[in-house]
């Protein structure tokens, strides 16, 4: 008797940690397109009524709907790749210019991915913890539409933005 209640005490346990390991954030983001400067830019602010381009032209917006765990899993994923080709071309700093200006280009790169991060954090109010284990293995939880040649992952909701502005 009291043996099955343990039993199930520890299933129940298991059932709760997994289902806390699969758990999607469901949240928005929206793209942002002016159509006079002719700029694209993402927030984690939906604005029923619209808003204004610093330009004064009013904003087309396109609201998404999405895992942020998911976008911040592979935004993880991403950065850490940033890193090691970082640190690849820290060994070719003799060949001085190129390496310079590739190491700036990275550096822009992580740096866009961790404002990224920062706005997935906010739209979901609060931290985000990446699903567990490795990216590989996650591919029916993760909206993956492309690999880059940089070997970073390009998600559903970063792929084309423009596209969502053309009829
Ligand atoms: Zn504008």
């Amino acid at each position: 008797m009291a043996d099955s209640k343990l039993i199930s005490l520890s299933r129940y346990r298991e059932k709760k940690k997994k289902e806390e390991e699969d758990r999607r954030y469901p949240g928005k983001m929206v793209w942002l397109h002016c159509p006079k400067c002719n700029t694209l830019e993402y927030s984690e602010i939906i604005a029923p009524n619209g808003r204004t381009h610093k330009c004064g032209a009013p904003v087309n917006e396109s609201e998404v709907d999405l895992d942020l765990r998911a976008e911040f899993t592979i935004t993880l994923h991403n950065i850490k790749k940033i890193d090691e080709h970082i640190e690849k071309n820290s060994q070719f700093k003799r060949i001085k210019i190129i390496s310079k200006s590739l190491d700036d280009a990275l550096r822009a790169l992580k740096n866009s991915e961790e404002t990224y991060l920062e706005r997935l954090s906010l739209a979901a109010g609060g931290k985000i913890d990446p699903y567990p284990g490795k990216i590989g293995d996650m591919a029916d939880k993760l909206p993956i539409r492309e690999t880059n040649k940089m070997g970073l992952l390009i998600s559903e909701f970063r792929f084309e933005p423009e596209k969502r502005f053309t009829p």
